[in-house]
C-alpha cells in the first residue's frame, strides 16, 4: 500500500492555507492600474474595437514572449483556431495534440476544419511526450514528399500542437526536431504558460505561432481574451486582417477580400490586460513562492507527489509559471476520496480535465496509445493556486 491518507494530507495543507472558505481554485487579482485604465476607456469613449490599449497590449505580449508580433483576439480558443487557419490547415487535415488538455485545444482544431489526432503525455510534467510521439509516428505516419500522411486514415497530418500543462513547459527542442523530421508545423497552445520559460526563453516563441488565453482563471486576465504571437510579419498581418472582418484598409469604403471574422478584442478588455501584464513579474514570483510552500508542506507525506516542471539544466532557472499546483495520488479511488473530503472542508480542488477521447464528440478521433494520460487523469488533483494565497 502507498500509505496515502487523505485526511493527513488535507490537515497538512490547512496549516499553510488561509482560513477563509470556500477557497477557490484560482481567483483573479486586480492590484495595479486596472481601475485607472478601464476608467480611461470609459472617459474617452474608446471602449470598443479601436483604441490604443489594444496596440499596447499586443506589444506587451510580443515583448513578454520574445516574439515580434502579437494580435489580440476575443479568447484563447479563437487565438488557437486562427493560428491553425493561418498555417493553411485544410479541411480534413489531422493535427496532433495531447489527449490530456482542456477541450479548447481540441475544439480549436475542429473549428479550423481539422481532425484532432490524440497523443500521449509525459508522466513528469504532464505535457505532450515527444518520445512517445516519435514512436507513434513511426507506426502510423509516412512522408510523401515533404508532407506527412496518416497511413491508416490516408489524411495529411499537418501540424502538432503541444500544450504547456499548468504552465510546465513541454520539451520544445524535442518537439521541433520531430516536427522538422516529419514536415509538421508547430503551433503552441501556450494558453496556460504566460511567463513560463524553456531553456531560458519564454513559452510562446517555439512554434510558428502560439495562442495565449486571458480568461478569468488564468494568471493574468482581460475578463475574456486571447493573443496570437508570431515572429512572422506576414502571418501577423494576416491574423489582424482575418480577425477584423478582412476589410481592406480604406478611409471610408467597405471592401472585404475574404470571409473574415469579428474576433477583435475590445479596447476595454485590452486596458485591463495592460494593467495585468504590468504586474506579471510580481505575480510569477508569488506563484513560485506558493509552489515552493506546497512542495515543502507535502514533502514526506506518503502517497502524494507534487507535479513539477522538467528540470531545465540549460538555464538553471525557475521554468514554470505554476499556474495550477497539482499533485498525484495513488489511484482513482484515492483521488475521489481526497476531492470529496477537500470539498467538505471548503477547499475547491479539482481533478484533471476529462480526457479528450472520453468526450463523446471526440471518441472516434485517431489516437496513439494513451496509457500515461489515462494514468495521470485518474490520479491528478489541482490545488488552490490563487497567486497571493500565502502572502
Ligand atoms: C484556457 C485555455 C484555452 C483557451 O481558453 P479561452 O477560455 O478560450 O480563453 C486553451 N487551451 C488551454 C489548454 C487552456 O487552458
Amino acid at each position: 500500500m502507498s500509505g496515502f491518507d487523505s485526511s493527513a494530507v488535507l490537515d497538512a495543507l490547512e496549516t499553510m492555507l488561509p482560513s477563509d472558505r470556500p477557497l477557490q481554485l484560482h481567483e483573479p487579482l486586480f492590484e495595479g492600474n486596472e481601475w485607472k485604465y478601464v476608467k480611461d476607456c470609459l472617459d474617452s469613449g474608446w471602449v470598443s474595437y479601436a483604441g490604443s490599449y489594444v496596440t499596447r497590449f499586443e506589444e506587451m505580449m510580443a515583448e513578454i514572449t520574445g516574439t515580434k508580433h502579437g494580435v489580440a483576439v476575443v479568447n484563447g480558443t479563437v487565438a488557437l483556431h486562427m493560428a491553425l487557419e493561418l498555417i493553411g490547415l485544410k479541411r480534413g487535415d489531422e493535427v496532433l495534440a495531447p489527449a490530456l488538455t482542456f477541450i479548447a485545444t481540441i475544439n480549436a482544431i475542429s473549428h479550423a476544419g481539422g481532425i484532432p489526432h490524440l497523443v500521449d503525455s509525459e508522466p513528469g510534467s504532464l505535457g505532450l511526450d515527444p518520445a512517445a510521439l516519435a514512436r507513434h509516428l513511426e507506426q502510423v505516419a509516412e512522408k510523401r514528399g515533404s508532407a506527412c500522411f496518416n497511413k491508416n486514415t490516408g489524411r495529411r497530418i499537418a501540424a502538432v500542437m503541444p500544450m504547456h500543462v499548468f504552465g510546465h513547459p513541454v520539451d520544445m527542442d524535442a518537439v521541433n526536431i520531430l516536427a522538422e523530421e516529419w514536415g509538421l508545423v508547430v503551433v503552441e497552445d501556450a494558453a496556460e504558460a504566460i511567463g513560463s520559460r524553456y531553456k531560458g526563453r519564454p513559452a510562446g516563441g517555439f512554434g510558428r505561432l502560439a495562442g495565449f488565453s486571458f480568461n478569468g482563471n488564468k494568471i493574468t486576465t482581460t475578463g475574456g481574451g486571447g493573443v496570437i504571437v508570431t515572429d512572422d510579419p506576414d502571418l501577423a498581418k494576416r491574423a489582424k486582417h482575418l480577425t477584423t472582418t478582412a476589410k481592406k484598409p480604406h478611409a471610408w469604403a467597405f471592401e472585404h477580400d475574404e470571409i473574415g471574422y469579428n474576433f477583435r478584442l475590445p479596447n476595454l478588455n485590452a486596458a485591463l490586460g495592460c494593467a495585468q501584464l504590468e504586474q506579471l513579474e510580481q505575480r510569477l514570483e508569488k506563484k513560485r513562492r506558493l509552489a515552493r510552500r506546497y512542495t515543502e508542506t507535502l514533502s514526506g507525506l506518503a502517497g502524494v507527489e507534487m507535479v513539477r516542471p522538467l528540470t531545465d539544466a540549460v538555464s538553471n532557472e525557475e521554468v514554470g509559471n505554476y499556474w495550477l499546483n497539482a499533485v498525484l495520488v495513488p489511484d482513482r479511488a484515492a483521488r475521489d476520496q481526497f476531492l470529496t473530503e477537500a470539498h467538505a472542508r471548503g477547499l475547491m480542488m479539482r481533478p484533471a480535465w476529462g480526457l479528450m477521447h472520453h468526450q463523446p464528440v471526440y471518441a472516434e478521433c485517431p489516437r496513439a496509445d494513451l496509457k500515461v494520460a489515462e494514468d495521470l487523469e485518474a490520479r491528478l488533483v489541482c490545488l488552490p493556486s490563487t497567486p497571493n494565497l500565502v502572502d
